[in-house]
């Protein structure tokens, strides 16, 4: 079965993420369980989170179907060390507000050189700082995303995200997220049939299919190879629909939260019902 959901909002507080999922239809959801500009947010109130873990259960939204992401500002492998830190607190709190919801399953970016350090230099200083944060956390699975390889944005290769999970200690602990706009705008041919089961193939050489822990379907404003990172509401883009097709009728994706990060909310609702459709 398919879990379709979106990146629905939290303002107000995060009780109120569930509640935005239900009134659009979707069986899984995402949300920021803080705000994602901001290097600092208060604590979750333990009246938020009672609310939060009420009404997922009232909705039945299980933990693995929902992929909290964080914060945008966080770069795990930062090459300098105030940088670092910042990036290292911010993630752990991220982490254990997972914790307190009950929540198994934590989606960030992996990190940029900013041009200061290798790519390998960089990507062992990612799994170096997902080792800090699972040896100070339980249970939350740190779920790396699949970049578009804007600027110095590294894990647009599927043996970069190898090489940072290769370096994680509890393998148990760490997944992947793969995002269609960025799979396609870092290269990866997923806009025909074939194209489609190459690319996953690869991934699952590479990677392996027993780390996936989500999706995020979107279609994208830049085509394959433009390393350009513009989602675009299902249809609407270059990408066609033979991806979204292949994804739903392929059982390797049943079971995870697949995420509609597509700029239009107002159309959530038909675009879950369309997708499920196919
Ligand atoms: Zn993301
Ligand atoms: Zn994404």
């Amino acid at each position: 079965m398919k879990y379709i959901g979106a990146h629905v909002s939290a303002s107000g507080g995060v009780e109120n993420a569930p509640l935005n999922a239900q009134a659009i239809g979707a069986k899984a959801f995402a949300l920021f369980t803080r705000n994602q500009r901001q290097w600092k947010s208060a604590p979750l109130p333990e009246n938020s989170i009672s609310l939060f873990k009420e009404r997922c259960e009232e909705f039945g939204y299980l933990p693995k179907h929902i992929l909290p992401h964080d914060s945008y500002l966080i770069n795990l492998g930062h090459p300098e060390e105030e940088g670092l830190l910042k990036s290292r607190a911010a993630f752990l709190d991220e982490m254990q507000r997972c914790e307190q919801l009950g929540l198994d399953l934590l989606n960030f970016h992996p990190g940029s050189s900013l041009n200061e350090m290798t790519d390998e230099e960089c990507l062992t200083r990612i799994a170096e700082s997902v080792n800090w944060a699972l040896g100070k956390t339980n249970g939350v699975c740190a779920v790396i995303e699949n970049t578009a390889g804007q600027g110095t944005n590294l894990g647009y290769t599927f043996e970069q995200i190898a090489y940072i999970i290769d370096k994680v200690e509890d393998k148990s602990r760490v997944g992947v997220c793969i995002d269609t706009a960025h799979t396609l705008a870092a290269g990866y041919d997923i806009k025909t049939e074939d194209g489609f089961k190459e690319t996953f193939r690869h991934f699952d050489e590479v990677i392996g299919f027993s780390y996936l822990k989500g999706m995020h379907l979107n279609d994208s404003k830049k085509d394959m190879g433009s390393r350009v990172d513009r989602h675009d509401s299902i249809g609407k883009g270059v990408m066609g629909i033979i991806p979204f097709q292949m994804i739903m009728n392929d059982s390797r994706f049943d079971d995870i939260p697949l995420i509609l990060e597509t700029p239009d909310e107002s159309i959530w609702a038909d675009e879950i019902k369309y997708l499920y459709s196919l």
